[in-house]
């Protein structure tokens, strides 16, 4: 182990560090940020369960952080060693370092900087039985996350992203996602690339909108892969989207709610769509 604040650790060696004015610190702090995410690639999840999912489910992990207090703990050790084995640089820090990192007072005691993936859109040919979500311009985290961990409850085959959205790899959706975000597959497109897609992938689009005129539970989700295309929270579907789906559908509501929050209204659609496939001795 080497514990020094000033000279950057090498990968192979235990590094401790204790001062929040260390460079290799303000990187990690700077993944707050969209545009650094973005830049190096990479993204920080919280937890001893999500770090060794993801190690296990052949994520790359950059950078494992742990507490120094947590240093002996089974977990910890396991998380560091896979980690190690795996090439990771390996953070040793105070509890203020890492409640600084993952901006909390009782943080996690293990937190790892892994490489996000996106899959391509052109790379995703859905077949029979897939679900797929496409989202158009989410905004707000909390619900991305719970779309993401709710379509993996639910196996659907993956998360589509249309235009400008909030990030899957914040902070703050990672956390909503609860390790979901290491299992589903999400891809990103312009409002046109999906257009474009959608036309040749062999699914049914199946759009939700107040205004649908179909009972979301009459479709016949068998015949063919689905999409279910959802509204953003503020604005709903544009036009263009609507239109060119295969159905519109709707939930219906009894009181004075306007719409369903739009992480609900997609768990609806989604266990809905899937019912046929999902059984209690599934799992
Ligand atoms: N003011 C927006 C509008 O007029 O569409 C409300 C959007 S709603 C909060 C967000 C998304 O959730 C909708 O675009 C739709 O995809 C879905 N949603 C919410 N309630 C729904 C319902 N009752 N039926 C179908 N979709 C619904």
């Amino acid at each position: 182990m080497t514990k020094d604040d000033d000279t950057l650790p090498r990968r192979g060696q235990v590094k401790e560090i204790t001062s929040l004015a260390n460079p290799v610190i303000k990187d990690i702090k700077a993944l707050s940020q969209k545009k650094h995410r973005e830049g190096t690639g990479h993204f920080m999840a919280e937890g001893f369960k999500l770090v060794l999912d993801a190690l296990d489910t052949g994520w790359h992990i950059d950078t494992l952080i742990y507490a120094k207090a947590a240093k002996s703990k089974p977990l910890v050790e396991k998380a560091a060693a896979r980690a190690f084995a795996a090439g990771g640089l390996i953070l040793e820090v105070s509890e203020k370092v890492l409640s600084s990192i993952t901006r909390r007072d009782n943080p996690q005691s293990v937190v790892g900087i892994f490489q996000a993936r996106w899959r391509p859109l052109s790379d995703i040919r859905p077949k029979p039985g897939e679900t797929w979500v496409a989202l158009d311009r989410v905004r707000d985290p909390g619900n991305l996350g719970t779309i993401i961990r709710t379509a993996d409850a639910a196996g659907a085959s993956g998360v589509i992203l249309i235009g400008e959205t909030t990030d899957p790899f914040a902070l703050e959706t990672v956390r909503a996602t609860m390790g979901s975000v290491f299992a589903v597959p999400l891809a990103r497109a312009s409002s046109a690339d999906f257009l474009k897609w959608q036309r040749n992938a062999g699914t049914a689009v199946v759009a939700t909108h107040l205004k649908g005129a179909v009972d979301y539970r009459e479709p016949d989700y068998r015949a063919r892969p689905v999409v279910l295309l959802m509204g953003n929270e503020q604005a709903g579907l544009p036009d263009d989207l609507a239109d060119a789906a295969d159905i519109r559908v709707r939930i219906p509501q009894q009181g004075r709610a306007d719409s369903l929050n739009l992480a609900v209204a997609t768990g609806i659609m989604l266990f809905e769509a899937r019912r046929h496939l999902l059984e209690l001795g599934g799992r």
